[in-house]
């Protein structure tokens, strides 16, 4: 009796609970990844690089069983019933986002041999967090209330099903990573978050210090399960606290848009569906190249191109100013990111966006505006970040880094000359606001 476990999401071999039912009831077990190139085709270089480690470094692990894994290239919805064929059983463990639904639901009809589906890719499944009268929250906090007190459930150790090796296509190889890949890069991630997660209350807004995990590429590949990730931390102290409440907000958005499903594309708020956004294609490329004369924001952007990762405030600082300074639509800017992200995920990505646009459940009410300056000072203050990512300013050491224009005898005095070395700001900020909260109040007087 033979089964074939379908990697996607879940790219480990610990805590996996699809790879613990397989190997537990069967004699023997494949396993597959199949490229998908729709997928691969919108994922940007350093998301496909870290994949290609990610499975390289589980084909090595399987190679320890005496097996591998079996890559093949095409769409899964073909691929996995001509594979699952030749097997008794096919198991995998559920993603939630409505492209992987749809994909599943047709190859689970489409399979001959049945599919057993499990869940491991949150700490609780969509489901399982549900509110007295049994609906989905729609409210972070008491989600969050309800979340805490489930208990956490993880998967069996393996069983001793024997690991196949059958031909297959070769594993493209990685350029040098974004990280090491694999579940040693991510316990070792894991490992040397632990030294700091004590202060992670303090120090998770600042980008100029390394205090919170990067583990959000782990989870999203699956190379750690998330239950596994907050069983580790705990609850002890109020920095462990605070970590796993991060882990509870990934939770609370991939039940949102399992649930959901339609605000994928559409605001959660149907009424500010009737915003009308500006079409200003100029500004649109300053912000994606990080030429917005706004230090906080091109700091935040070029980092997404450089690394495919961005602090989590940064993230937020740069959403906002797309959204609430240049008036552009925050589909358009989720679709950036989802594109450059080594971390993207559908649910978290867009869930983000919504809350920061002010359009999604739970969001900051929209006439709540960030000033991206502001911000700057108070989370980056030495401007430390900002320096490491836009070098043209590197000789500002005073306060003038955080708003060059303002300070233009600092400015001159560090031999930068606005429009020449370094863009002036392509909006006024306060111009910004009041232009935005007329879109928004003329979408909600009309709703
Ligand atoms: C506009 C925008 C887009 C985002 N897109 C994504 C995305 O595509 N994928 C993604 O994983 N995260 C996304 N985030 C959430 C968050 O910024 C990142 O998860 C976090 O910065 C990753 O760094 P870390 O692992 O060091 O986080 P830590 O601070 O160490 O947090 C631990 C984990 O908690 C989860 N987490 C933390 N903050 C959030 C949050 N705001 N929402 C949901 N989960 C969170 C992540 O899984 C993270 O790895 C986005 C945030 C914004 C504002």
């Amino acid at each position: 009796m033979s089964s074939l476990v379908w990697f996607r999401r879940d790219l480990r071999l610990t805590d996996n609970p699809a790879w613990a039912a397989a190997t537990r009831s069967h004699d023997a077990v494949e396993a597959l990844f199949v490229l998908d190139e729709r997928l691969l085709a919108a994922s940007g270089r350093l998301r496909r690089n870290l994949l290609f480690a990610h499975i390289g470094a589980l084909d090595a692990a399987l190679r320890e069983f005496g097996g591998g894994l079996r890559v093949e290239t095409g769409m899964p919805e073909t691929v996995v019933p001509a594979v699952a064929f030749e097997h008794d059983a096919v198991y995998l463990n559920r993603s939630y986002t409505p492209f992987s639904l749809r994909r599943d639901a047709e190859i689970a009809t489409a399979t001959g041999p049945p599919v057993e589906a499990f869940d491991g890719d949150v700490v609780h499944p969509p489901e399982s967090v549900l509110t007295g009268a049994g609906t989905p929250y729609r409210v972070f906090t008491p989600f969050h209330k309800r979340w805490s007190h489930l208990p956490i459930e993880r998967s069996p150790k393996p069983g001793n099903a024997a690991v196949l090796r059958r031909s297959a296509g070769a594993i493209p190889t990685a350029e040098v990573p974004a990280m090491v890949g694999g579940e040693a890069g991510a316990q070792a991630r894991l490992e040397r978050f632990l030294e700091v997660v004590d202060r992670y209350e303090e120090g998770r807004d600042r980008p100029d210090s390394d205090a919170t995990s990067r583990l959000s590429a782990d989870l999203k590949f699956g190379t750690v399960s998330a239950g596994a990730v907050a069983e580790r931390v705990g609850r002890s102290t109020s920095g462990r606290r605070a970590f796993v409440r991060q882990l509870a907000w990934r939770d609370f958005y991939a039940q949102l848009l399992f649930h959901s499903p339609r605000t994928i594309t559409h605001a959660y708020r149907t009424e500010l569906d009737a915003i009308v956004w500006a079409d200003d294609e100029e500004a649109l490329r300053a912000w994606r190249n990080g030429e917005t004369g706004y230090p906080i924001v091109d700091a935040g952007m070029r980092q997404l191109r450089l690394e495919g990762w961005v602090h989590g405030r940064v993230r937020m600082i740069a959403a906002s100013f797309l959204v609430k300074d240049l008036g552009i639509d925050w589909r358009i800017g989720e679709q950036h990111f989802r594109r450059l992200l080594i971390d993207a995920d559908p649910a978290q990505n867009v869930g983000n966006w919504q809350w920061v646009a002010g359009t999604g459940a739970d969001a900051a009410p929209y006439f709540r505006i960030m000033n991206p300056v502001a911000q700057s000072r108070r989370f980056d203050p030495d401007g430390t970040y900002i320096r490491r990512y836009v070098p043209e300013l590197a000789s500002l050491t005073g306060p003038g880094i955080h708003a060059p224009w303002e300070r233009p005898l600092e400015t001159a005095a560090a031999g930068i000359t606005l429009g020449v070395d370094y863009p002036n700001p392509i909006v006024d900020h306060a111009e910004a606001r009041e232009i935005t909260l007329r879109r928004f109040g003329a979408a909600k007087a009309t709703s």
